[in-house]
């Protein structure tokens, strides 16, 4: 711990109290490596604040002592977006505390909930109004509005919702000067210049510090049905999709899960099994909703628009769940595939987007392409088909040395996948951010201009680089040549 690190810690302990101001080594541990373990960072403290005018303190003091912080919430970041930097010299700035639901107005359709409100907890405070938040995730027991909003986070919902951008109603942050911005109040029409909102969306912490945020609810759900489709490939699941939106605008929730990954997560959770008796290629869980009573049933829906489906073997077969416990299963085995897969062993992830109507053809293609390429691995995607968002993991061949295998093979399949990706007019992170995990491709994969445009954003509003260094865009880094 340098000396002006020290000075801060102390000044931090007289405005937030022994409380919020961590220097245990063993409580600090949790917090600095990030949640699939793959990167590793330190720091002399974590320092957490209970309401703005606190963020605001410690953001001024920082800033006058010349030390960086890394905002965090749950840690849930899938590319070591919260993991602060392994030479110690940042603080970690955990917004986990000031995690009050400030107001619900289910009439107005807002929450303005704090930074460090989880989404679970989020999702439960909407519910007891009659409303609902509707972006959902696997890691909804740990990720906070404050992440959610930094990463602009998708989900399983994004098909009806869309991501946070379109969620998110407001924003109060504490800019890197200290000064507060009080953008919560919620405007239907206001063109006062740049959109200072917009701009903290999706900007993983490198802007400043999110307090808290007005976001958009929608009616609570009256009923939901859940159907598991077994079918023979992605181009069959893009056209059952595409013949369901034809005929409702009920669905909203549409995964695309590969055999062996579904295999990889039965044999991972205790009593999980498959959905359908007889084996498939490839499976789709489709989610149908209704928020009025009057409404066609959801099963009742998803059983008149699958029979056809399985009537002229678009399907190969289905169910759709007889409770809400069943229904529960079925997600439990979308959502635990990250979880299955960290156990199972090392493998280069990939979130990545391209058009719609292309991804069919890109999973399997490049999953080939992956497989032939470096032999003994196995490249699969899964996710949401629906969005032109899958995640594309190239997993280790068996017995892989995890430490040897992430330092030296899987750079080299991560590039050979993102040009993949970009040759197919795609991105290389469609929902997880940048973080540190993708720096250096993103400074490789990008145009000059847009690469310039995201140097001058920082640099304007984060000239000495203290917030959050060494991710999604660094000031030292330089642009190639035009
Ligand atoms: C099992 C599992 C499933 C997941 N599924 C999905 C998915 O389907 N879709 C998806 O998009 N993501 C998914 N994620 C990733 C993760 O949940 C999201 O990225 C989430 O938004 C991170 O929230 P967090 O509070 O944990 O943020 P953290 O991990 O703590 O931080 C994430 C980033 O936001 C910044 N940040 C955090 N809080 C603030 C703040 N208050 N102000 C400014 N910056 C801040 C951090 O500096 C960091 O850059 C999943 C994660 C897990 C573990």
């Amino acid at each position: 711990m340098n000396h002006a690190q020290a000075l801060l810690i102390e000044q931090a302990r007289a405005i937030l109290g022994d409380k919020g101001v961590i220097t245990d080594a063993g409580d600090i541990a949790p917090w600095t490596t990030d949640w699939r373990g793959r990167f590793h960072g330190a720091t002399p403290a974590i320092l957490a604040p209970e309401n703005t005018v606190q963020v605001a303190a410690i953001v001024r003091l920082a800033g006058t002592a010349g030390v960086a912080l890394v905002p965090q919430g749950g840690n849930s970041s899938m590319v070591g977006g919260a993991t602060p930097p392994e030479d110690g010299s940042a603080l970690i700035l955990s917004l986990r505390r000031m995690n009050r639901v400030r107001h619900i107005a289910p009439e107005e359709g807002l929450v303005i909930a704090e930074a460090g409100v989880i989404l679970a907890h989020l999702h439960d405070a909407a519910l007891e109004r009659g409303m609902r938040f509707p972006l959902t995730l696997g890691g909804k027991g740990s990720a906070t509005v404050g992440g959610l909003v930094s990463t602009n986070a998708g989900g399983t919902q994004v098909l009806r919702f869309g991501t946070m951008r379109g969620l998110v109603a407001g924003i109060e942050a504490v800019l890197p000067d200290g000064q507060i911005h009080d953008g919560l109040s919620v405007l239907k029409k206001d063109n006062r210049g740049y959109d200072l909102t917009q701009l903290l969306v999706g900007a993983e912490g490198t802007l400043g510090v999110v307090t808290a945020a007005a976001l958009r609810l929608v009616p609570a759900i009256v009923e939901r049905a859940v159907a598991w489709v077994g079918l023979a490939d992605p181009a069959v699941a893009l056209a059952l999709l595409r013949r369901l939106e034809a005929a409702t605008d009920r669905i909203e929730g549409f995964e695309i899960i590969p055999a062996e990954i579904l295999d990889t997560v039965v044999a991972h959770l205790p009593g999980a099994r498959a959905p359908l008796a007889g084996s498939h290629p490839w499976h789709v869980l489709i989610e149908a909703t209704i928020d009025r009573a009057d409404a066609e049933p959801p099963a009742a829906l998803l059983e008149r628009l699958l029979a056809p489906a399985l009537g002229d073997g678009m399907a190969g077969d289905a169910v759709i769940a007889a409770s809400e416990a069943q229904a529960e299963s079925f997600w439990r085995l979308r959502d635990s595939i990250s979880e299955a897969e960290r156990a199972q062993g090392p493998a280069a992830q990939h979130d990545i987007s391209v058009p719609v109507a292309t991804m069919p053809r890109f999973m399997v293609e490049a999953a080939a392409a992956c497989d032939a390429r470096f032999p003994g691995t196995r490249a699969s995607g899964f996710g949401h088909l629906g969005d032109g968002n899958v995640h594309f993991h190239v997993r280790a061949p068996v017995g892989a040395d995890a430490a040897r295998w992430y330092a030296e093979e899987a750079p080299v399949i991560t590039r050979f996948v993102n040009d993949l990706v970009v040759a197919a007019g795609g991105s290389i992170s469609a929902e997880h951010g940048i973080g540190q995990m993708k720096l250096a491709e993103l400074a490789r994969l990008s145009s000059p201009a847009r690469l310039a445009a995201l140097r001058a954003v920082k640099a304007g509003l984060d000239p000495h680089g203290l917030f959050n260094p060494g991710k999604l865009v660094t000031l030292a880094q330089s642009a190639p040549n035009p």
